[in-house]
């Protein structure tokens, strides 16, 4: 591994990814309780199945190399995997991670969506509004009929809802897990302890009756606030624990949309099928635009890059979910994205969790005021278009130091020891 994927590579489990991903294992659907036991099998025999099919010697100390002071020259997320055949051949190829999960091999061409023919495609903002207005449609039915060149509009749906399906479950998980995450830095779980503090003693025995207690306890500010941080914490707690969470645009910024979409669902009335499906739809979008227009790739962006993205796609997403029009929409999107400009990347110890955890309850909670402002508001007078602020993210990415964006060479990095004292 070179560059942020080296410095941060401990701390994000990168290494754990690397051989569970060279077993062939599937991130969608590997048993999260099974991954401590196959690592230590891994690292005990010396021995891995690659793919599940040819077992081959495999040292983990020896065969895994952080080279945290190379960088390579096209994305600062970059690995080389290197094997040796019995008969004297040598292979080597290099891949990039560059942002959302989406990796690139080195020598290939960007991937092969060249010969479909989008309806209407879309580059920006401007763009996506421009096809809004010809046809009259929302953003998510642009979006809608744009993904049905690839897919039948029924599989389309079941996908989305099975993405919340396992979100739902990550928040569940994630609000009834107790103790410390692991890597060295003894951050205690929160969210379990909000959740009874919320709940006051109230029994329920699975997901449905949870909602069902949550949704009892009314829609006071503050419990509203609490339980928007309490789903946004959950999330990210199981992220920093190798638990399954639903990249959105990122792991570490996993939380945001979840928690969103979990508050449009239990507190204003929009547990519906056809809504979480509209809410998906429009925050993919809006996250696609960033990924074309500037990153969502922290070591490219800095945090502005995660947080600062998934806020403004929970922010779009739950505007039009709210009844908010197009512009409103996109308006709610820039306004969450200019008040995260610049925001850095400094993870101590390279582990997803401080500041990482509770950014993700701000990023929540500043997407639905985004949302509350555009929906008071006429962007007719907006100042600052969504595109303005995407090229404005892109140009202070350019001009971050690289101590900022996912190095942990600074910022809380550096300020705060990994091995704190008990006291
Ligand atoms: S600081 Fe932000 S960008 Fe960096 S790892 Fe944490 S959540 Fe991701």
């Amino acid at each position: 591994m070179y560059g942020s994927l080296a410095k941060t590579g401990k701390g994000h489990g990168t290494d754990i990814a690397i051989q569970l991903g060279l077993c062939g294992d599937d991130p969608v659907s590997f048993d999260v309780n099974k991954i401590n036991e196959k690592i230590n099998e891994i690292k005990i025999s010396k021995k891995l199945s690659l793919n599940n099919h040819q077992q081959i010697d495999f040292n983990p100390e020896e065969c895994i190399h952080f080279l945290f002071s190379e960088t390579l020259a096209y994305h600062p997320n970059a690995v080389t995997f290197l094997a040796d055949y019995k008969n004297g051949d040598k292979i080597a190829e290099t891949y990039y991670s560059v942002g959302g999960g989406f990796v690139k091999k080195e020598g290939e061409e960007e991937s092969g969506n060249a010969n479909i023919q989008l309806p209407f495609p879309v580059d920006n903002a401007n763009g996506l509004l421009h096809w809004c207005m010809m046809t009259g449609m929302s953003i998510s039915e642009v979006v809608m009929e744009n993904e049905m060149a690839w897919n039948k509009e029924a599989g389309i749906r079941s996908g989305i809802i099975n993405i919340w399906r396992v979100m739902k479950e990550c928040m569940y998980r994630g609000c009834h897990a107790q103790g410390i995450l692991p890597g060295g830095l003894n951050v205690k779980r929160r969210a379990a302890d909000l959740n009874n503090k919320l709940l006051q003693g109230k029994k329920y025995t699975d997901y449905n009756s949870w909602i069902h207690c949550i949704r009892e306890g009314g829609n006071d500010f503050k419990y509203t606030l609490d339980w928007v941080s309490c789903f946004a914490l959950a999330v990210n707690e199981e992220n920093a624990s190798f638990s399954r969470v639903v990249t959105a645009p990122t792991n570490g910024a996993a939380g945001v949309i979840p928690a969103v979409l979990q508050y449009f669902a239990v507190f204003c009335e929009g547990n519906h099928d056809n809504k979480i499906v509209q809410f998906m739809l429009t925050a993919a979008e809006v996250g696609s635009i960033f990924k074309k227009g500037a990153t969502i790739s922290a070591a490219m962006g800095g945090c502005q890059a995660e947080i600062g993205v998934s806020s403004a796609m929970a922010a779009a997403a739950l505007t039009e979910c709210m009844g908010g029009t197009q512009r409103q929409a996109l308006m709610a999107a820039e306004i969450a994205m200019e008040h995260h400009l610049g925001l850095t990347c400094d993870p101590i110890g390279g582990l997803v969790q401080v500041p990482c955890i509770e950014r993700n309850t701000m990023g929540a909670i500043k997407a639905i005021t985004a949302s509350q402002l555009a929906l008071q508001s006429t962007p007719d007078f907006a100042k600052v278009s969504l595109d303005a602020v995407i090229k404005t993210m892109w140009d202070t990415a350019l001009d971050m130091n690289s101590k900022y964006k996912e190095t942990s060479d600074g910022g809380l990095a550096v300020h705060i020891p990994i091995s704190l004292s008990e006291c």
